[in-house]
């Protein structure tokens, strides 16, 4: 009786612990979704696209990195 007991702990926790594999891969999935939406900006110094949230936004235009925007407007 006790070793159903242990088998049926093994059990449980071998089923919880592939249930919280699955909502992670599927709540990292539905993020990986929202980041592919967001628009896509160009760097004025080096061209390179970054998402508009990840984006430095300058005076003159918007920049992949704060030391682009350094670079192209000497601030
Ligand atoms: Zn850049």
């Amino acid at each position: 009786m006790k070793l159903l007991l242990v088998l049926l702990a093994v059990l449980a926790g071998v089923w919880l612990w592939q249930r919280g594999r699955r909502l992670s891969q599927a709540s990292r999935a539905s993020r990986g979704g929202e980041r592919a939406a967001l628009p896509m900006v160009s760097c004025r110094q080096c061209g390179m696209h970054v998402p508009g949230n990840e984006a430095v936004a300058g005076r003159q235009g918007t920049y992949c990195s704060a030391a682009h925007r350094r670079d192209a407007e000497g601030a």
